[in-house]
């Protein structure tokens, strides 16, 4: 983890104030930036924590801070405890407990045996992701629910994994995908939360939508890949220094596009090729209007690329759908609270139901597809390819990148589609 202190900036000093307030230990608006406010609560934290109090976050500060980034912790078992006493020293409950513990035989717990123990939330729904944030998110909530499977569907251009989490053990097979658009990521918080309250409500017996949570598990498979484009995120979302030569050749490319504000106005991967245009569904067609608008090269958006399938990340998902058998997918983009279903005049059975029934339990609206965004997206390729329901869900409203302010917003409209695309 980074040092950071006063004057730092960025992705960790967000995600410093995040896990502090979650705490309270402070009480600002997260920001970024580490100022007097931020140094004043990790002096606060420090002295509560029997840290040395210099406001500077360094490992030790870093360390007491991971249980709460985390979720949970790993615990030694005393002579005078019991799951009970556990779960209320850590505010959880011994269902969590168990759960986290499989291999836990509840009548022999011991002294010096180490238990997880998890407490709070794991998932950022305050903060931007950038791609280590979701990896140590994913990690934590591995180890809380060890039910998940996870794993990489590929790579991207920078070397850096692109994570699937499988939540089920169905026949049936559903995909949800996020942020195949850089600047697109609270997609990302929106499934990453997904799976935390899906699994909570199977750990707990409980319902998610109104549908037996445990029911769902057994009889449907949903894969969710949270961040098809992490390179470009993590561009975006300012993982990346300003001096760093990654930063710089975005920039370049970009200064060819002077309309197009950096880095915020970024879409595509880190080369410059918008993934959502790179499928082998009329993918000429989508050349032909793209190089119309002037996106004849790498740019921050709409670079069809060289050719279909030329970049790692959507090669990866294009190759996973391939080797499974996925009944339904759901691409999640922003913006616009509409959905889309359809492509060219392909109508799968029961997709344009299943749209409206998504239009009830959203408020969002059924719609075409504007012609010029019509080809060579994933969707596109999987109706094309397959002729089965797969949709683009614009989530939320207003101009890209959406403030995450809307998240609470996104994830009440968007939680009826999550469960009923597993449910239809
Ligand atoms: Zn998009």
């Amino acid at each position: 983890m980074k040092v950071l202190f006063y004057g730092s900036t960025g992705p960790y000093v967000e995600l410093l104030q995040s896990t502090l307030k979650k705490i309270s230990f402070f009480l600002g608006n997260i920001d970024g930036n580490f100022g007097m406010r931020t140094r004043n609560s990790v002096i606060n934290f420090q002295n509560s924590f029997g840290l040395i109090p210099d406001g500077i976050v360094g490992t030790n500060t870093w360390n007491a801070l991971m249980p709460y980034i985390n979720g949970y912790i790993y615990y030694t078992v005393k002579p005078d405890d019991s799951l009970y006493s556990i779960a209320e020293k850590y505010n959880t409950s011994i269902n969590n407990i168990i759960t986290a513990n499989p291999s836990l035989n509840l009548s022999i717990i011991y002294p010096d045996q180490i238990l997880v123990v998890p407490f709070g939330n794991i998932v950022l729904t305050n903060i931007n992701y950038i791609s280590n944030f979701m990896d140590m998110n994913i990690s934590s909530l591995k180890i809380v629910y060890p039910f998940i499977e996870t794993g990489n569907i590929g790579y991207s251009i920078l070397g850096d994994n692109i994570p699937y989490v499988k939540i089920g053990r169905g026949q049936k097979q559903v995909l949800y995908t996020a942020s195949f658009h850089a600047n697109e990521s609270i997609t990302t918080n929106l499934l990453m939360k997904f799976i935390e309250n899906y699994c909570y409500s199977i750990s707990s017996g409980g319902t998610i939508y109104g549908f037996d949570a445990k029911n769902l598990f057994n009889t449907v498979s949903i894969y969710i890949v949270p961040m098809v484009n992490p390179d470009g995120v993590n561009l975006v979302n300012g993982a990346f220094s300003q001096d760093s030569t990654t930063y710089n050749r975005a920039k370049l490319i970009s200064s060819n596009f002077p309309a197009i504000p950096f880095p915020s106005g970024w879409k595509a991967n880190i080369n410059g090729v918008d993934l959502n245009l790179q499928f082998p569904a009329e993918w000429e067609k989508a050349k032909e209007i793209k190089f119309a608008q002037g996106y004849t090269q790498p740019a921050p958006r709409d670079f069809v690329g060289y050719g279909p399938l030329t970049e790692p990340e959507s090669l990866a998902i294009y190759n996973f759908a391939l080797t499974h058998n996925f009944r339904l997918i759901l691409t999640y983009h922003t913006q616009g609270q509409e959905i889309y279903w359809q492509f060219l005049n392909y109508e799968p059975e029961g997709a344009l139901e299943i749209a409206n029934i998504f239009a009830d339990a959203s408020g969002y609206t059924v719609a075409n597809v504007p012609y010029e965004s019509g080809f060579a997206g994933f969707k596109d390729w999987f109706v094309q390819n397959y002729n089965l329901p797969g949709f683009t869900i614009e989530a939320g409203i207003g101009e890209n990148p959406l403030p995450i302010s809307q998240f609470d917003e996104i994830y009440n409209d968007n939680i009826g589609i999550l469960v009923l695309g597993a449910v239809l």
